[in-house]
């Protein structure tokens, strides 16, 4: 199997798997319990705090977990409007989230609040100028990822929310961070961020963990209610287990960044080299984007029949965000593609694990598609 679609969700390594099935079997506790079984499984939580809050660069007491990426995108929405209900009813956002951003934004909308959503430029980037010009009085939250799901695009983040809290220190600046987690190395506290989410799937841990960064000093509302559990923020018996395999996933991770980073890098230029020789192929190079993910169209082969043609050799990659199922998001749109790249636009998405060869494979199968496909 060739997989090359990590930006929809990534394998668990198996050390990382047979640890946690120990936890599963052995390590079963409830973390609230008092006796020697509970107190173990609390330590497993708090060493899975301990290590994704140390690759995060933040203090474990600020890093909450939840279920997922969405839940901390969603979380991090609703609390910061509640940090700024008596302030104001406006927000800033961009037009390229992802839908974990964007819906929350949408449901804002129908009570009352306004949103401004900002398109890329012609350049295909977001600018710190764009936000300047958008920013309002009552503007109570400033939402921007770090890279972009569909395209690999790296949005200015860091220059953004420097110059919204010079502007005013009370607005809310809340970084999905779920594409640039362990890929491309940032820090809360660098990006003059107040809330960061993260996923664990995406880094190898298993689905259905990610967490939810919390500057210290950010009033935040419990998403639920209930227990004591994560500072009585995110109550409910923490999945030990999960926790666990986000710890386990990111220790391995962040031993390494930039030689991961260098050798995607050195994946992705060889593919662009080789997709250069082939003709009708258009390339999404946008530059300084994450070597993590490549866009690409393969001008006159709809998305969905490439992908099938493609599964069938067990080469796997995908045609946009894995959560609209395929369908537009509008995102490329917005990048400036037009509707025939669109329909035929595929998403190559990176491990360090991957090889010369899944590339040749790869390109390998683009050219038979182009042969042997309807046109
Ligand atoms: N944000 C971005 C940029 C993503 O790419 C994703 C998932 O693809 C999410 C949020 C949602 O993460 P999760 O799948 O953990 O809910």
């Amino acid at each position: 199997m060739i997989y090359l679609d990590h930006a929809a969700t990534t394998p668990v390594p198996r050390p990382v798997a047979d640890a946690m099935y120990q936890v599963l079997t052995e390590q079963f506790g409830n973390p609230s319990s008092q006796y020697p079984l509970g107190r173990e499984a609390k330590a497993l939580v708090e060493e899975g705090r301990a290590v994704v809050a140390g690759a995060l660069g933040c203090r474990p007491e600020n890093l909450h977990f939840t279920s997922c990426g969405t839940e901390s995108d969603n979380w991090a929405i609703s609390a910061a409007v509640w940090q700024g209900r008596h302030t104001g009813r406006h927000i800033i956002t961009t037009a390229v989230e992802h839908s974990a951003v964007l819906e929350p934004c949408k449901l804002l909308q129908q009570q009352g609040y306004e949103v401004t959503y900002l398109a890329p430029d012609k350049t295909g980037h977001v600018t710190a100028e764009q936000v300047a010009q958008a920013l309002r009085e009552d503007t109570v939250l400033v939402s921007m990822m770090l890279v972009n799901n569909e395209n690999g695009c790296r949005l200015p983040v860091e220059n953004v929310f420097r110059m919204v809290k010079r502007n005013d220190p009370e607005i809310i600046t809340h970084c999905d961070a779920v594409q640039g987690f362990l890929k491309i190395p940032f820090k809360p506290r660098t990006l003059c961020a107040d809330l960061v989410s993260v996923s664990g799937h995406k880094v190898h841990a298993l689905k259905g963990v990610g967490a939810l960064y919390i500057r210290h000093g950010v009033r935040v509302k419990p998403i639920l209610c209930g227990s004591e559990q994560e500072r009585g923020l995110r109550p409910g018996t923490e999945s030990v287990p999960l926790i666990a395999s986000f710890g386990a996933a990111t220790e391995k991770l962040s031993l390494n960044i930039e030689e991961r980073l260098e050798r995607v890098s050195q994946l992705r230029s060889s593919l662009i080299a080789q997709l250069r020789e082939m003709d009708g192929v258009i390339i999404r190079d946008i530059e300084g984007a994450s070597p993590y993910v490549l866009n690409i169209s393969l001008l006159g082969y709809r998305s969905e029949i490439v992908l099938h043609y493609l599964e069938q050799r067990e080469v796997y990659v995908s045609s946009g965000s894995a959560c609209s199922r395929g369908a537009s998001s509008g995102v490329l749109e917005l990048f400036g593609a037009k509707p025939a790249e669109v329909d035929s636009a595929l998403r190559i998405s990176f491990c360090a694990e991957n090889t010369e060869e899944d590339i040749a494979a790869l390109v390998q199968g683009l050219r038979d598609a182009q042969k042997e496909l309807m046109h």
